[in-house]
């Protein structure tokens, strides 16, 4: 490790600027699904879901270099890739999703869909879920439950209880989950035209994936979306993490089966250039601009662009989506082989290539293991191979790598979690 990197990095970014890992890793080059230390080590990496057509991919890489080279400036000017990119785009959605709104960052994009949900409806009420991260804006930062034990920390966000089957609300199941699950969403609702806010919408992660990838109760996301849309709010899906083939499917919601009102992009859309962006009906994006003049001066430009239509044209020639499926099944047995030897592992989830093990330390009475999940993803990193964690409890290893994930790479993920599991002595 490079200490004096590290030294200066505290004097001038501060010492609680995060960083990952026990020993910080030092990546200086990237190609496909591979890292490259300064010291020329190799990661797999099983992590990053960024770089979604793979690391420094030739055709983003081109693409960015050629209009760089070329022309950059802001979207008050008429220039082709942003139109060409909004169609493109809009193209790959229900076709009531019919409109863009370009920005920089997921955060920047959830927070449009607030001020539209909130413009529209006139109201100010928000459910978000109980353990979940949408972005860093102040509107935004309102609905990270994900530092707060659950809680919001302002009277016009309400979180509900995420959906999931592993830890049921109340000990419940069957019917009776999904309805309590449902119930909690209704009584959100209630609470805010008791007090005079009105409900504005819900904004969820279709596949709920900071949640920890949840095997939800069916059915709770279409009762959801009827009861939002009876009582007046917006149905918004974040899609930052969810979209951009991820799942097998290119929009988290297509596995779903619910078309929201509202979609937000970011992290994977330019394959590590900052681009996010809003894709809504066209009545909801219309009238937003009639009320509001948004405009934001990087969002759109014609680079990110270009990058955005290379990342689209990628997934399509290298045919990724059906990669994630056929490659997501095939980890997502291997994990489950891995649970009948591993005790500690309490669940196997997956959605595509985005798979979740859930570590305990009794199966019986589930109680989480972060300690050992943080063992696991250090010494996964001592072997050259990068993952992370998530969920509530911080117990479960998270696994969402660049697309281009072969067979060959996921035998070196499995057999690696294999060696790291029988390593443990948390
Ligand atoms: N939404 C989700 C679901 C996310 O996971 C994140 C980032 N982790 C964001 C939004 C915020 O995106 P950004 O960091 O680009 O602002």
């Amino acid at each position: 490790m490079n200490t004096s990197l590290l030294e200066r990095r505290h004097r001038l970014l501060g010492k609680a600027a995060p960083l990952f890992y026990d020993q910080p890793l030092h990546i200086v080059r990237g190609q496909g699904v591979f890292l490259y230390d300064a010291d020329g080590r190799e990661y797999l990496d099983a992590y990053n879901n960024v770089p979604v057509v793979g690391h420094c991919h030739p055709t983003v890489v081109q693409a960015l270099a050629a209009q760089a080279a070329q022309l950059n400036v802001h979207t008050r000017y008429l220039h082709e890739n942003v139109v060409d990119y909004a169609e493109r785009l809009t193209a790959t959605f229900d076709a009531s999703l019919a409109m863009a709104v370009f920005t920089c960052t997921g955060s920047e994009a959830n927070d449009v869909a607030l001020r539209m949900a909130r413009t529209l409806s006139g109201r100010e009420g928000i459910i978000c879920s109980s353990s979940t991260y949408h972005g860093n804006t102040a509107a935004v930062d309102e609905l990270s439950t994900i530092f707060s034990g659950g809680r919001t920390t302002s009277a016009r966000v309400r979180a509900v209880p995420f959906p999931e089957s592993y830890r049921p609300l109340r000990g419940l199941g069957g019917p009776a989950l999904l309805d309590a699950y449902v119930a909690e969403v209704e009584e959100a609702i209630r609470s805010f035209e008791a007090q005079g806010l009105g409900l504005a919408g819900m904004l969820v992660c279709p596949i709920f994936a900071n949640e920890g990838l949840p095997e939800v109760p069916a059915g709770y996301l279409e009762r959801v979306a009827r009861l939002v849309r009876q009582a007046g709010g917006y149905l918004i899906f974040d899609e930052v993490q969810a979209g951009f083939g991820r799942t097998g499917r290119m929009w988290g919601h297509q596995c779903a089966g619910v078309v929201p009102d509202i979609v937000t992009l970011g992290k994977p859309m330019g394959n590590g250039h900052p681009i996010g962006g809003v894709v809504a009906r066209a009545d909801i994006v219309d009238a937003f601009r009639e009320h509001v003049m948004y405009f934001n001066t990087f969002g759109g430009n014609p680079v990110s662009c270009a990058a955005g239509l290379a990342v689209l044209q990628v997934l399509q020639e290298e045919q990724l989506l059906a990669n994630a499926q056929e490659v997501g099944a095939y980890v997502a047995r291997g994990l489950r082989e891995l649970r009948a030897t591993h005790a500690v592992i309490g669940d196997v989830r997956a959605r595509g290539m985005f798979w979740s093990v859930e570590l305990v330390a009794d199966r019986n009475t589930r109680e989480p293991a972060p300690a050992a999940a943080k063992a696991v993803l250090n010494a996964m990193k001592d072997r050259g191979v990068l993952i992370s964690r998530l969920g509530p409890f911080d117990n479960v290893l998270k696994m969402r790598p660049p697309l281009p994930f072969s067979r060959g790479h996921a035998d070196r993920l499995l057999e690696t979690l294999d060696r790291c599991l029988a390593d443990l002595h948390v």
